[in-house]
């Protein structure tokens, strides 16, 4: 009865990716940044300048405040200048 060698395999962490694509400019610069405690995060293109503040929750990663950024910015909620009524 020989026993099976297990091969360790290294599993490294993936580096969460800190650059997204801006949705207005298709530019690869937006930064999200979330200072540590803060329930909020800003998140920016360093292209258009299409920057938004988005909720921030202790399960968050940049990439959920970049979808959250994203859908805010596609919808067209950003331009709120304009209330109604
Ligand atoms: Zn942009």
């Amino acid at each position: 009865m020989g026993r099976k060698r297990r091969r360790i395999i290294k599993r490294a962490p993936k580096p969460l990716p800190k650059i997204f694509t801006c949705p207005v400019c298709s530019a690869f610069a937006v930064t999200v940044t979330h200072e540590p405690g803060s329930d909020k995060a800003l998140v920016q293109c360093g292209s258009c300048k299409k920057s938004l503040e988005v909720p921030w929750y202790p399960a968050y990663s940049e990439v959920d405040a970049y979808s959250k950024w994203y859908d805010l910015v596609v919808k067209g909620e950003a331009s709120v200048e304009a209330g109604k009524g």
